[in-house]
């Protein structure tokens, strides 16, 4: 049984399509700059094996369907395809990033779903037009193949109260439904499942602080298996220091600067998410480009770095308090995975909180779940993160009541 993984885009379709008996992804790619002059397509198929093989076309496609046809040709090619045709294709998940206080669980995609998923735009306007854009290309492509809503906020419907409301007067969550909604839930739910088949735990007894550290970058208070808190927001935009995001700051900031500098709303958002965090202050966001500039010198690259793990720290300290006894906190996504750097520097001067970090452990790469502590209350973790397995899961599951 097959189930195909999109996640749509403004302009791009990530794919991958996986064998559910096995759970390999018999291929996976990535669709660009649909509706430009020139588009580019990745395909690899059996990715990360040793028949792992590439395909890189540039060409245009006019829109998503355009992009989506020429991956289904892909797919069911006579000679580098992995089925035969379409209909091995048992069901396709999508990645949603909100369903709002409407669908708090994944969901087979009906036309209420769909105006659900409409009725947030406003709420997710770069995401969910996107998303709503690959269900509605499934359709016309797949006729009769069910698809399946997965939402990233859909984990953290779990929260209390207490900490999803903002301390605003309270007719903004009545009206204008003002809320922490929280994101990366797929990951996090995925991480909290391994990190309970790692630790023998059941995920109803496990409390953990999960770190999800890429691009973008959120963390989770999961107490009994459930998130209790985490840090994004309304918006991705709140909690951690990520690539090119603020995260906390002071909301009294916002109306000093435009005032300052005269920016429309529509510009400090953009300085907020696509000007700050790691690239505003050191006009770097890969990580890896930060190591290299901060180990010959680069005074800003190395604040960059400081600045991010301190938020990451106070963040697992703040969430120690929430949790109480903490089964381990986990690290994954591209730095929490295979930065050592990052996850020394957060653990560090933390043994009277219960975490003893092994260093020599922690410099080791190894791609699978593993513990690099050496002991204490609290274990710490590196859990490869599947977002597209844990979506195409939640699709069967739901499909299978
Ligand atoms: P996205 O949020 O786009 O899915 P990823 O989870 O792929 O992001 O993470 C991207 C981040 O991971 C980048 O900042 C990248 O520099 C970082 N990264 C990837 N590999 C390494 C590495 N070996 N060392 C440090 N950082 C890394």
């Amino acid at each position: 049984m097959n189930v195909l993984v999109i996640n749509s885009g403004s302009s791009s379709i990530k794919y991958q399509l996986i064998n559910m008996e096995t759970e390999a992804s018999l291929c996976s790619g990535l669709v660009e700059r649909i509706g430009e002059p020139v588009g580019k397509l990745t395909h690899k198929t059996h990715p990360d094996t040793d028949a792992e093989k590439k395909i890189a076309l540039n060409e245009a496609f006019a829109d998503h369907v355009a992009g989506m046809k020429r991956v289904v040709d892909l797919i069911t090619d006579s000679t580098d395809g992995v089925i035969k045709d379409k209909s091995e294709i048992y069901a396709i998940g999508h990645r949603v990033l909100l369903g709002g206080e409407k669908i708090t669980k994944s969901i087979k995609i009906d036309e209420w779903a769909k105006d659900v998923i409409r009725e947030y735009f406003p709420l997710g306007p770069l995401h969910n037009p996107a998303n709503l854009a690959g269900i509605e290309v499934a359709e016309e492509l797949f006729p009769g193949v069910p698809s399946v809503g997965v939402f990233d906020t859909e984990f953290h419907q779990t929260m209390p109260q207490k900490a999803f409301l903002y301390p605003l007067p309270y007719s903004m969550y009545e009206d204008l439904q003002v809320r922490r909604y929280g994101f990366h839930g797929t990951s996090h739910r995925y991480v909290t499942k391994q990190a309970a088949k790692f630790l023998g735990k059941p995920v109803d007894e496990l409390n953990i602080i999960t770190c999800h550290l890429g691009n973008g970058c959120s963390m989770c208070a999961i107490k009994n298996g459930k998130c209790v808190d985490t840090t994004m927001g309304l918006t991705p935009l709140e909690g951690l220091m990520m690539g090119t995001r603020c995260g906390d700051i002071d909301p009294a900031i916002v109306p000093f600067v435009m005032e300052k500098t005269g920016i429309s709303a529509a510009e400090m958002d953009t300085v907020m998410n696509k000007q700050s965090g790691l690239k505003g202050i050191c006009g770097m966001n890969d990580m890896r480009d930060i190591h290299a500039a901060r180990l010959e010198g680069n005074e800003k690259a190395q604040l960059a770095f400081d600045m991010m793990s301190y938020r990451i720290k106070k963040y697992v300290g703040a969430f120690m308090a929430v949790v109480g006894e903490v089964d381990a906190v986990v690290f994954t996504a591209g730095i929490g995975e295979n930065d050592e750097h990052m996850r020394a520097a957060v653990c560090q001067d933390m043994e009277h909180l219960g975490l003893f970090i092994d260093l020599e452990e922690n410099n080791t790469r190894r791609g699978v779940a593993r513990s690099i502590s050496k002991g204490g209350k609290v274990d710490i973790l590196i859990i490869p993160t599947n977002e597209e397995l844990e979506i195409a899961q939640a699709t069967v599951e739901v499909l299978k009541g």
